[in-house]
């Protein structure tokens, strides 16, 4: 390299540095993150793409966060207004894209000739149901468990629900009395009729080679659809999916990426994802994601089926406000709107913070897969 072409390089980058540095937004960005190291000691959050233990490294990275967060929200294929045909044909192109960069295309173009091997290890009576733990291969080199919980009597088959914890959660968190914001919605699905299965997807490593840790623990919500479709118990027509937070999102990944999904109900979580970067662990983003869509756009996949997201006014206001959900909402009834439903994308705001609010999930579910 000349003498001439390197200098011009290091001013190049001198440029970029300092600009990001002069950028009051990073610069706060930064300090908030380097301050908030020690509250992100939780194991689960080991995941997130800037970990900034030394201020060096993560004013480094700090450089890298911003220069890609500003080059990635592109959003190529944003949804707008269209006839419906025009409008499944972008859903399909958006589900192929996404699939394709979630690392997914040829698990789900293989899903009906991968066994699921099923083995139920535990069996427990609780009052008015039945709660297992069942084994079942996820792929051909994984197996996962689920929990599994029907009515006691059964007696015609039942609609079911994919519930999906929050971060730090498992799948037992939706039967605990301790975990007070998920308001046992487990336990009253079941008893309101419904047949509820649920994953451990909090994991924030990749499990197997030339995976992708979004695609990994949306593929074993997946396999959840396609193992409940194979229940007698169940009715294939009528199943919905449902979450808390990071499962608020999982549900929304579930719905917009499985047309088997008939209602979803996905609380604490609308927002865009300009407000994603601030102040979250980052396990959500993956390589690609922000070039194609925002949030808006993943759950204008799930149109027209019924979609009630919930979202608190005790929220905290730097997380997944009711100003921010509304904004999202407007930009989600673009395409109900083209497919003359714009009355199946609701929004549930609710008096709670990071929450369930569960009697309008209940309500929702009950009414939108009845028979
Ligand atoms: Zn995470």
């Amino acid at each position: 390299m000349g003498n001439r072409t390197a200098r011009v390089a290091i001013a190049f980058i001198m440029m970029i540095s300092i600009r990001c540095f002069l950028c009051p937004a990073h610069v706060k960005q930064y300090f908030r993150e380097v301050s908030r190291e020690a509250a992100w000691s939780d194991s689960a959050f080991y995941g997130r793409q800037f970990t900034m233990r030394f201020p060096l490294t993560g004013a480094f990275q700090l450089i890298h966060h911003a220069s890609t967060a500003e080059a990635g929200a592109v959003r190529t294929m944003r949804y707008t207004p269209r006839s419906p045909d025009a409008a499944r044909v972008w859903q399909q192109a958006v589900r192929n894209e996404l699939f394709e960069h979630l690392r997914l295309a040829e698990l789900v173009q293989s899903r009906e000739s991968i066994p699921f091997e099923a083995r139920v290890t535990k069996t427990e009576k609780r009052d008015g149901f039945v709660l297992k733990d069942i084994q079942l291969r996820s792929t051909r080199g994984r197996l996962i468990t689920v929990a599994l919980a029907e009515p006691g009597r059964i007696e015609h088959a039942l609609p079911a629900v994919v519930c999906v914890h929050g971060h730090g959660g498992n799948r037992f968190t939706p039967f605990d009395p301790g975990a007070r914001e998920y308001k046992l919605c487990g336990t009253k699905l079941v008893r309101n009729g419904f047949v509820v299965i649920w994953a451990d997807i909090g994991q924030h490593e990749v499990y197997e080679k030339g995976r992708a840790l979004m695609g990994e623990r949306l593929w074993d919500l997946m396999r959840c659809v396609s193992y409940l479709e194979t229940l007698p118990a169940v009715d294939a027509k009528r199943i919905g999916c449902a979450g808390l937070s990071f499962g608020g999102e999982m549900a929304m990944w579930l719905a917009a990426m499985d047309e088997r999904i008939e209602a979803t109900v996905s609380a604490g979580f609308l927002t865009l994802m300009d407000q994603m970067e601030q102040n979250h662990c980052m396990c959500w983003k993956f390589d690609g994601l922000r070039q194609l869509v925002d949030f808006p756009d993943i759950y204008s996949l799930v149109a027209p089926r019924p979609l009630q997201c919930q979202n608190g006014l005790k929220e905290d206001s730097t997380q997944f406000t009711v100003p921010l959900a509304r904004k999202a909402m407007e930009q989600i009834h673009v395409i109900y709107r083209d497919f003359g439903v714009v009355q199946n994308a609701v929004l549930e705001v609710h008096d709670g913070g990071h929450e369930i609010a569960l009697e309008p999930l209940l309500t929702f579910l009950s009414e939108r897969l009845a028979k």
